[in-house]
């Protein structure tokens, strides 16, 4: 069957929410108070209502329980965004992802039974500096505090090395999870795989170890 979503809270984030699930083929309820807001989603998703989030009885109503996914997407209104959270924990939605605007907000939504917290505000501002201040880095994705995923275009120094040679599992705590080459993707590359400039190379690791590498990606001699 399919997986059935709800989306509270139609701003910028909720809106791409509804779109991008509503494109997979998702069945979306988008839920807002505001009369625009819903009329404007109301094309794309499967159903689109006026209501407010921390009203008990609207979302009864609506059968909000029994949907796989609730994403609690309310911004401004703190309050509104804890309330709507509490009430859906206490009706037994299985499965609530909640929007954060900082650290306070997000510690109260995981104490009241949030499944899954985001920081959208926060995480693009730490991507784009990555992106800004490294420019080997094309993306980057912070898997936990300590972890990350990021894509390093490779330089014209390490240009025909294999794996082995770079060596970045030995002497820096990196694994290489994928190369891309073009239109080309290589997942689990052979260690004897030879990489080329430009390519697009996908490095899994402590974000301590993928610092140093990224610092010493290519040295005078060229060297990685
Ligand atoms: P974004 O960055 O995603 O645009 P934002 O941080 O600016 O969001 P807001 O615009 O404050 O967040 O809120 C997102 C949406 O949530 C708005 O469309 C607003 O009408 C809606 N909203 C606020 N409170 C409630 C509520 N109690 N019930 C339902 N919807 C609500």
């Amino acid at each position: 069957m399919k997986k059935q979503f709800a989306v509270i809270g139609l701003g910028r984030f909720g809106g791409s929410i509804c779109k991008a699930l509503s494109a997979e083929g998702m069945d979306v309820l988008a839920i807002d108070m505001d009369e625009h807001k819903v009329n404007e989603l109301a094309p794309i998703v499967t159903q689109a209502v006026i209501a407010d989030g921390t009203d008990e009885k609207a979302l009864k109503s609506l059968g909000i329980r029994n949907f796989d996914q609730v994403v609690v997407a309310i911004g401004d209104d703190i309050q509104a965004s804890i309330l709507t959270t509490l009430i859906l924990d206490d009706m037994g939605v299985k499965n609530i992802i909640a929007k954060a605007q900082n650290d306070y907000h997000a510690k109260v939504l995981a104490k009241i039974g949030a499944d899954e917290i985001v920081h959208p505000e926060r995480d693009i501002g730490v991507r784009i500096a990555h992106n800004v201040v490294s420019e080997n880095v094309l993306d980057y994705l912070e898997l936990s505090d300590e972890y990350s995923i990021v894509e390093l275009v490779a330089g014209p120094t390490i240009n025909n090395k294999s794996i082995v040679d770079l060596d970045l599992r030995t002497r820096y705590g990196c694994n290489i999870l994928a190369i891309k080459r073009g239109e080309e993707i290589k997942v689990s590359p052979y260690p004897e795989e030879k990489i080329l400039t430009q390519d697009v190379l996908i490095v899994i690791g402590a974000d301590k170890d993928i610092n140093r590498l990224e610092n010493r990606w290519i040295d005078e001699e060229g060297n990685a």
